[in-house]
């Protein structure tokens, strides 16, 4: 499925390998080299035969990882040795993935490069929740937007654009920016208690989900959110869901159980 001296760029979902497309598995089981994210999930790793040379290049936030031209170097280096490259990047490459480094580092040089797309985070959020990104009337538009710290200043985010009642905010590696976020969205007008989701290790069995409200999101990601991946989801569309079903210390964030993790059950 791969030609010697050939990349894909392939999504590997959020975590749970059920979530991973036939084409990904395929690819994954054609490839000589599969380069992995620290995101990609431990049963899609599973998946790559003993065989095949597996190389981290986690990037987990202030975690040693290896930088993206240090990345770019090596699809490029491998690809023109003549190996069948297969790059697992968790979620869909096309959101927060850095792939447009990528393609151009192998187009430089000539190399093939193509993508395979991914379920993205905020999706299989959104499904564990049980709830929908868009809700005819209510939530017409919805934003994928990252609130990565840099060197821990706050996130440089247009809050007048992002503050439509009408939208759904999903906020990628916003954990340590949740304050900012809250208060960026109130100040821009959004209502104190607008619905926010949190949801830790979307899909995977770890899987946590919590409810709170954007005044009190700050308080609400500092006392529940772990150590794992989480994405914020905000806006009237997530109001909807399961009902809460235990509340976790403080009036702040309401613990909820997973929809996802009972599907497990229909194979
Ligand atoms: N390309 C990825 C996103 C990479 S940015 C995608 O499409 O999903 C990394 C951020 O994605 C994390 O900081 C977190 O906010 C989110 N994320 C990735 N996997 C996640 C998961 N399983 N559960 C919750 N959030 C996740």
């Amino acid at each position: 499925m791969i030609a010697q001296g050939e990349v894909w760029l392939v999504g590997a979902g959020p975590g749970d390998p059920d979530l991973l497309t036939r084409k990904a598995e395929k690819l994954i089981c054609s490839a000589s080299v599969v380069f992995y994210d620290a995101l990609v999930g431990p049963g899609v790793l599973d998946m790559v035969p003993p065989a095949t040379r597996l190389v981290s290049v986690g990037k987990r936030a202030g975690r040693h990882s290896k930088d993206q031209r240090t990345i770019d170097a090596l699809l490029v280096e491998a690809a023109l040795a003549g190996e069948r490259v297969v790059r697992l990047k968790g979620g869909d490459p096309s959101i927060f993935g850095r792939s447009q480094e990528e393609l151009a580092a192998c187009r430089a040089v000539g190399v093939p490069v193509h993508i395979c797309p991914g379920v993205t985070a905020a999706s299989a959020a959104v499904a564990s929740l049980g709830a929908s990104l868009t809700l005819r009337g209510l939530a017409r538009r919805v934003t994928f937007v990252t609130a990565h710290l840099r060197k821990g200043a706050p996130p440089d985010l247009d809050w007048k654009a992002l503050a439509d009642p009408q939208a759904s905010i999903a906020v990628y590696m916003g954990k340590q920016a949740a304050a900012a976020v809250s208060s960026g969205l109130l100040g821009a007008g959004l209502a104190g208690d607008t619905p926010v989701a949190m949801v830790e290790n979307a899909s995977l069995p770890t899987e946590r989900l919590f409810r709170t409200r954007l005044d009190l999101l700050p308080i609400a990601a500092r006392t529940a959110l772990g150590d794992g991946p989480a994405l914020l989801l905000i806006g009237e569309a997530v109001r909807l869901g399961t009902v809460p079903s235990a509340t976790q210390g403080s009036d702040a964030v309401t613990q909820e159980k997973p929809i996802s993790l009972s599907r497990a059950n229909c194979v």
